[in-house]
């Protein structure tokens, strides 16, 4: 029997069951000193935005939320109105797991399902469903939402966004990007933040902290200000205006200073690559989908995979019934190699067995 020491069994489950990364967490500890008004006026939350605006190369608005699923339902209820509708991808997170919290948040926005490939969503699918009914009982479109990177670990190219983008514009709709794991995406495709939002036409970007290393918190980043009108109020009467907002917005600036962020995500996703490049040495497993980000996705047999869950590794069985695991900034390579050393052996297991 292979059993996984403490170290593993979580590790990969997700990105967010590391801890927060020290750049993160000395930051935190230097806002701990002091008197500073509250609700978003200090100085530390003033610093991050327009630290965030030199980053992005632009005027944008930030505000700082608790979670990704607050950042997402927010911005899209700002962006619509009751009787208009969302195009989404089928899997991605605003779909299928926030409660239901976008539709909640706008008071019954419709979000209309995209059929996805490999996790992206295809321009040619904004018009399909755009035309497929324009008559008065079809809720409206009215915002395109992308997730960068995606929920199957691949990431849209600047062009693939700006694709996504036109086909946007030539409907009418807005641009809403879940950016859980956008550091991922940057450090992926080594091209700027601009380019990878803006630049590529998306209107409004919930900036991942959580699982790229802060101990909590999202940035919602509205490039066309014209959006954020009275969007602190929306925060407010959601539940997410921290009265300490200097705890909130004090770990942003450890990260991006000197560009930890995208060291500490390009890490991340270099674990990914070696995970995958592992696992898919192991005889049968292939990669679901490509493996861009942090993210590997693979088919596994079902033997090998009770295996290794039956060894104390937790892993999610994700959308097409692909093993999913996650790498983060706190992965190392020894911990990569350990999970590989217990994949091939529930291999092992699963040969005599057979
Ligand atoms: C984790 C995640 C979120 C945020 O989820 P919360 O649990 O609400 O913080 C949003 N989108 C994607 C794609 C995610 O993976």
């Amino acid at each position: 029997m292979i059993t996984a020491d403490r170290e593993l069994q979580d590790q990969f489950a997700s990105d967010n069951t590391a801890g927060a990364c020290p750049e993160a967490l000395d930051a935190l500890v230097a806002a701990n000193a002091g008197w500073q008004p509250s609700y978003g006026t200090d100085e530390i939350t003033h610093r991050v935005c327009d630290r965030l605006r030199e980053v992005f190369e632009t005027d944008c608005d930030v505000y700082f939320v608790f979670n990704g699923t607050a950042a997402n339902a927010l911005s899209l209820a700002a962006l619509c109105r009751s009787y208009h509708s969302v195009i989404c991808a089928d899997c991605a997170h605003v779909e299928t797991d926030e409660c239901g919290a976008p539709e909640f948040f706008s008071n019954g926005t419709k979000l209309l399902r995209a059929v996805a490939l490999q996790g992206k969503l295809p321009p040619a699918e904004i018009g399909r469903l755009v035309n497929l009914r324009s008559d008065i009982h079809y809720p409206r479109p009215r915002v395109v939402s992308v997730t960068q990177a995606s929920e199957l670990g691949t990431v849209y190219s600047p062009a693939e966004l700006a694709a996504v983008s036109e086909a946007a514009r030539l409907a009418g709709l807005r641009v809403h990007m879940d950016g859980a794991r956008f550091a991922n995406a940057v450090a992926a495709r080594g091209c700027s933040p601009a380019e990878l939002s803006w630049r590529a036409g998306v209107d409004v970007l919930c900036l991942g902290g959580t699982k790229m290393g802060l101990p909590l918190g999202e940035a919602v980043v509205f490039f066309d200000r014209e959006l954020s009108a009275e969007f602190a109020w929306r925060c407010k009467q959601a539940g997410q205006l921290a009265s300490k907002m200097r705890y909130l917005a004090a770990p942003w600036l450890g990260v991006l200073e000197h560009d930890a962020w995208l060291r500490r995500a390009a890490h991340a996703n270099r674990m990914a690559r070696r995970l995958a490049d592992g696992l898919t040495r192991l005889p049968g497993v292939a990669l679901h989908a490509p493996c861009e980000a942090n993210g590997v996705f693979v088919n596994l047999p079902a033997v090998a995979a009770n295996h290794l869950r039956a060894a104390g590794v937790h892993f999610y069985t994700f959308i097409g019934g692909a093993a999913r695991f996650m790498c983060s900034w706190a992965t190392s390579e020894e911990a990569v190699d350990r999970l590989l050393s217990l994949a091939a052996a529930a291999f092992e297991t699963r040969r005599k067995e057979q």
